[in-house]
This record gives C-alpha cells, structure tokens and sequence, in this order.
C-alpha cells in the first residue's frame, strides 16, 4: 500500500509590468504608458496634467524602460 504522495503545486510567478506610473511633471500616479508594436512607438499620457509624450521603442523594451525615458527627457529639459 504505497501513500499518497503529497502533489507539489509549482506556482509560476509572472510579474505584472506596471502600466500607470508617477509623472514626472507633476508628481500625480496618473501617467500611462501604450507601446503600440505595429508602428514602433510609445505613448505616453498624463490624465492629470495632460502631459503627452512620444518616441521610438525598440522590441525589446517594455513600459519600464520607456518610463526611464521619459524621467531622461524631463530631467534633462529641468537643468
Ligand atoms: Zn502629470
């Protein structure tokens, strides 16, 4: 009579890309961020301040990265 061997459940952890985050302009966690991979752009947009913002994304870039981008872009202007 063999036992019943407890089944292991492997959980596979996916993390979910954030897809709002903090503006950079003015400070409000309403900024959102689309790529669009058929043309090869990112959009992003601020339902707070209504800051609009574009550019080239590669394939291998995610929301994160265009999100780093963008803080460039502003850090940048600000000096
Ligand atoms: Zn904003």
């Amino acid at each position: 009579m063999g036992r019943r061997r407890r089944k292991k459940i492997v959980k596979v952890y996916k993390p979910k890309i954030p897809k709002i985050f903090t503006c950079p302009v003015c400070g409000s966690k309403s900024l959102n961020i689309t790529i669009n991979r058929k043309d090869g752009n990112a959009y992003v947009k601020c339902a707070n301040c209504k800051l609009e913002w574009s550019t080239n994304v590669k394939s291998y870039e995610e929301t994160i990265d265009i999100y780093h981008k963008l803080f460039d872009e502003y850090i940048d202007r600000l000096e």
